[in-house]
């Protein structure tokens, strides 16, 4: 290439990065309005016990409705409300939001279901979160036995710290899993100690069980293990009946995936799981 046109490519790049930085700034100044104008909302993805086929569950997960580009993915914008702390009063909101909405669904008379909220280093960091999980109980009525709070791999780095903040959690009542569970560097002697109840298997395994051998081993030995630690298990990303079958097979308790649903609004889930259920039940 001529001096001219790298200077071209540079110019190209410098602009592209450019571009990229002040949609960035443009999208945090967005998300800091976000809550204050209600365009967060959430959505609810049932789990299946693999034994009874009964919805014993769901995944709380964080919709951003922006008013020019539409759905936001939190794969876009948790990154970016950890980074600015937004992530501190947006996590409050769901955890509130969630516990409310659970608790609705109890005293509408419907069987009780486990609510599942993501919980994000920084939030899991933060001095008041066993405040905040305390005041939202509190206020929603929620007994904490309906609550379980997902943390990553990654936040039990700081082993003690971390044990601390989890031991406090679990006073509470409120249960604990590991999501994810297998793309982070937690090492075994790490678990073992960890006042858990659960570990999620991350969809990156569950997705090939049946073109990969390997990923089927990974599966396995994952729900073995966790039988032998005597915590709970729930593969997530089932998107099929092979899988489904496989993971019932391995006694996996629990399943997540869009083999059973996809994440759907609040209305929406209690008329397909939580209504029906009960229609034909009663
Ligand atoms: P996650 O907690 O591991 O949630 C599971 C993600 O996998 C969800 O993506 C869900 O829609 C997707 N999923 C579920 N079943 C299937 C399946 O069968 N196939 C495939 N391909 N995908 C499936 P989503 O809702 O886009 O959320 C992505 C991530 O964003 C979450 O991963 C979680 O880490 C984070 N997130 C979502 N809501 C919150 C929140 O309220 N707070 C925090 N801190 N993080 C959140
Ligand atoms: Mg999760
Ligand atoms: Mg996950
Ligand atoms: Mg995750």
């Amino acid at each position: 290439h001529s001096a001219k046109e790298q200077g071209i490519e540079l110019n190209r790049y410098a602009h592209a990065m450019q571009m990229k930085a002040q949609e960035r700034l443009q999208l945090e100044n967005d998300l800091r309005k976000a809550l204050a104008r209600g365009q967060f909302y959430l959505v609810y993805q049932p789990q299946v016990n693999l034994q009874s086929g009964l919805v014993v569950g769901m995944e709380a997960l964080v919709r951003w409705q922006h008013p020019q580009r539409g759905s936001v993915s939190p794969a876009e914008f948790i990154p970016l409300a950890e980074e600015s702390g937004l992530i501190v009063p947006l996590g409050e909101w769901v955890l509130r939001e969630a516990c409310a909405q659970n608790k609705r669904w109890q005293e509408a008379g419907y069987r009780k279901l486990c609510v599942s909220v993501n919980l994000s280093m920084r939030q899991f960091r933060h001095s008041h979160l066993l405040d905040s999980i305390n005041n939202i109980l509190k206020e929603t009525g929620l007994e904490p036995a309906w609550l379980e709070l997902e943390i990553t791999e990654s936040m039990t780095f700081d082993k003690d710290r971390a044990f601390e903040q989890l031991r406090k959690i679990k006073e509470i009542g409120v249960h604990i899993s590991i999501d994810d569970f297998g793309t982070g560097y937690s090492s075994l002697h790490y678990l073992k100690d960890l006042p858990i109840d659960r570990l999620k298997i991350d969809r990156s395994f569950v997705n090939e069980i049946m073109e990969d051998s390997n990923n089927a081993a990974i599966v396995s030995t994952i729900t073995s293990m966790a039988h032998h630690l005597q915590l709970k298990v729930t593969a997530e990303g089932v998107e099929n009946e092979d899988q489904m079958l496989f993971l019932r097979n391995q006694h996996c308790h629990e399943a997540q995936g869009y083999f059973f649903s996809k994440p759907i609004e609040a209305a929406v889930f209690e008329k397909k799981f939580l209504r029906d259920i009960d229609t034909t039940a009663g």
